[in-house]
């Protein structure tokens, strides 16, 4: 897929105030400082469309971004920061629950995992809940420059043998770097896939 444009089109903290839902979109979401961010703008190519490095656990937004005028990118909120408290955890999962599981013209969830780490629970719960709801999803890997590619292929596997615990097959999965462009022209083909099927 080439990129011809990229736009920011509305943030939102209302389920009820999203754009009408007349293009097929792609909601973007991992823990805390996993590369989202970074992530959108690489596939974009767009440096500072999405907002690197934001607080955590402060406003929670759903931004929404327009490609090609034929797709939404919808940045979401990050979870499993530390040292939000309760009750924003709380507001957290409400919102991003309400918008996954309503919003009519999501084609796919796109579940970031920092692919320096081991699997972590808060992950795992995460895709458990999206599986329960029936909801599609990808997994994508990032800061895959960070390390070693046997390193980065050791915890894809850790993470896929802790799914196949509770799952029978593993979903399509990426591997990515903001950094040098990795595995963009994937990420790009599948969303180009689902969009012309
Ligand atoms: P977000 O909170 O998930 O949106 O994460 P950001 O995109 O703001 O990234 C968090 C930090 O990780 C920033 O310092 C980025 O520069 C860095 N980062 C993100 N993606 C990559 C990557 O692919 N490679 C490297 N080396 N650093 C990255």
């Amino acid at each position: 897929m080439i990129i011809k444009s990229a736009e920011f089109l509305c943030s939102n903290t209302q389920v009820s105030k999203l754009p009408t839902p007349v293009l097929p979109e792609y909601a973007f979401i991992g823990r805390s400082n996993v590369g989202k961010s970074s992530l959108i703008n690489m596939l974009v190519d767009k440096k500072g469309l999405a907002k690197t490095s934001q607080t955590p656990g402060k406003t929670q937004l759903i931004n929404h971004f327009k490609v090609n005028d034929k797709w939404f990118i919808v940045d979401l909120p990050g979870y499993g920061f530390a040292r939000v408290s309760k009750s924003s955890k709380e507001k957290w999962e409400k919102f991003i629950r309400a918008y996954l599981t309503k919003r009519e013209n999501l084609q796919c969830v796109m579940v970031l995992i920092d692919s320096r780490l081991t699997p972590q629970k808060v992950d795992l719960d995460f895709i458990n809940w999206l599986g329960d709801q029936g909801l599609p999803f990808v997994l994508i890997f990032t800061k895959a420059d960070k390390q070693s590619k046997g390193k980065t292929a050791q915890n894809v596997e850790l993470f896929k043998n802790e799914m196949l615990k509770q799952w029978e097959e593993v979903p399509q999965l990426f591997i990515t770097s903001s950094e040098d462009g990795s595995g963009r022209d994937e990420v790009l083909q599948f969303v180009d896939e689902i969009n012309s099927g």
